[in-house]
This record gives structure tokens, sequence and C-alpha cells, in this order.
């Protein structure tokens, strides 16, 4: 087995979907290939921080009867059970199982895209930080150094957005990425408070805002988003953290030094 058969078959072999004999040789490979089995531990580690922090929720009605219609509309023609026809029962239970569950992996694939569909900053805010925290990209600049994190924040933008490292406070700096927010590249400074992840994102205030309001939060998929305006930007704070400390920490952030 070569690295391109491996790779293909990894993500089966981590579910325990591969015969004996195909598992077996995927071992073998691994044993011998370092790329490949570090590939290996990312999906593990993708799927067990799936497991663990994306939110769950009832499936609605309408959503259980399009998964069932899709299914069903998925199945070869049921065959007939029929003497010395035994095995095509299995051959076909077999197959439901394999459409049933591609079925269902399409179906939660469209509904995460769904979550990005919206064009509404908060929805898109999480989105981004869901994406960065599950996909491993959480920084582009891992520093806690402002003085590092800044410039590469300003050469890639049009504008420079306020760093501040804030361990003094309980909030340390641990890098910056660049991200997209309503169509545009936007500043992300990504911060830690104890074993949570906050993402902040930072931009010049859009010239419609024109008094700063207060911190005001929202709640969406189990993520809080907190947004405050202040030296010169709009922060938008997205974390699991609670939302006192999430509208805390983006107030202290929009205030500056
Ligand atoms: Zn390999």
């Amino acid at each position: 087995m070569d690295c391109h058969e491996a790779s293909a078959l990894l993500a089966a072999y981590g579910d325990g979907e591969l015969d004996p004999v195909r598992s077996a040789a995927i071992e073998r490979h691994l044993l011998g290939c370092a790329e490949c089995a570090a590939k290996r531990d990312e999906l593990a580690t993708l799927r067990t921080r799936v497991r663990a922090e994306v939110p769950y929720y009832r499936a609605s009605a309408g959503l259980r009867a399009r998964v069932r219609a899709a299914v069903e509309h998925a199945l070869p023609a049921a065959p007939r059970p029929q003497a010395g026809r035994e095995r095509w029962r299995w051959l076909g239970a077999g197959a439901f199982a394999g459409c049933a569950a591609t079925v269902f992996a399409w179906f939660i694939g469209s509904a995460v895209l769904e979550w990005g569909a919206g064009n509404d900053i908060i929805a898109e805010a999480v989105t981004d930080h869901t994406r960065a925290t599950l996909g491993n990209r959480l920084t582009d600049v891992a520093s806690s150094d402002q003085h590092t994190v800044k410039p590469w924040l300003s050469a890639r933008l049009d504008y420079s957005p306020p760093v501040q490292d804030l361990r003094a406070e309980g909030f340390p700096l641990v890098g910056g990425r660049l991200d997209y927010l309503d169509r545009h590249p936007v500043a992300t400074l990504v911060y830690r408070y104890r074993e949570h992840t906050i993402d902040v994102f930072v931009r010049p205030v859009p010239a419609r805002i024109a008094s700063a309001p207060p911190v005001t939060l929202a709640t969406l998929r189990g993520f809080n988003v907190a947004h405050a305006t202040g030296s010169g930007m709009e922060w938008w704070a997205v974390s699991d953290v609670s939302p006192d400390v999430l509208s805390g920490f983006v107030a202290r952030v929009a205030q500056g030094n």
C-alpha cells in the first residue's frame, strides 16, 4: 500500500469500517510512514473535538423527513425474500447501511455549510471561530508578543489593529490570523482564557456606527459573541467562555492601553 492508497482509506480505517485485510495493510503502512501516521492522528483529534465541541441539536421534523426520504430514495429496490436468495438480503442490508451513512454524512455536511450561509456577521464570526478551532488553523502567526503579531497583521491588511497581551489580566495573547468577515479580510487576535480560546475580530469602525454603543452580547450555537467599539475599531469576540467574562474582555480590549 502506498501513501496515495493509504490516505484515501484513512477516514474509513479510523471509523473501523475496513475489512481485516485492508486494515492490516494500512496498519503496516502506518508503521513505516510518519506522514500518514500524522494524518491518522490529526483525523483522530478532529473526530474527538467534533464529538466534544460541536453543539448537538435535535433534528427538526422537516429535516427528519428529508433524511428519511433521501435514504429511501437512495436504497436499492428491496430484494425479494426468496429461497436461495438469502445472501442478497445481507447484501441489501449492507448497501442500506452504506447508503444511510453516506446520505447522513451528506446531510451533516450541508447542515455545517448552512451555518455559514447567512450574511449575518455574528453567524460568520462563529463560523470562523469554529472552523479555526476545529480545523487546526488557529493562528497564522503564533506569538504572545504584540510587536510580532501587530506588524504581521498590518502588513496583510489596509489597517493596523491595536494588539495587546493581557496575560497579567488572565488573557494571554496566543497569536493572530487573517480571517474573513463581511466579505473582507479581517485581523483576528487569538487569546486564551484558562482552557478556552477567544477569537477577536478587529476592524475599523464602519461609518454607519455613529456613536459607540455599549457592549452587546449574542449567543449562537453554544458560543457567545460580544461586540464593542473603541480605539477607532470595532471588536467582535467569540468564545465558549461565559457571557460576563467575554463582555468584560471585549470591553477591555476595545478600551486599549
Ligand atoms: Zn504514507
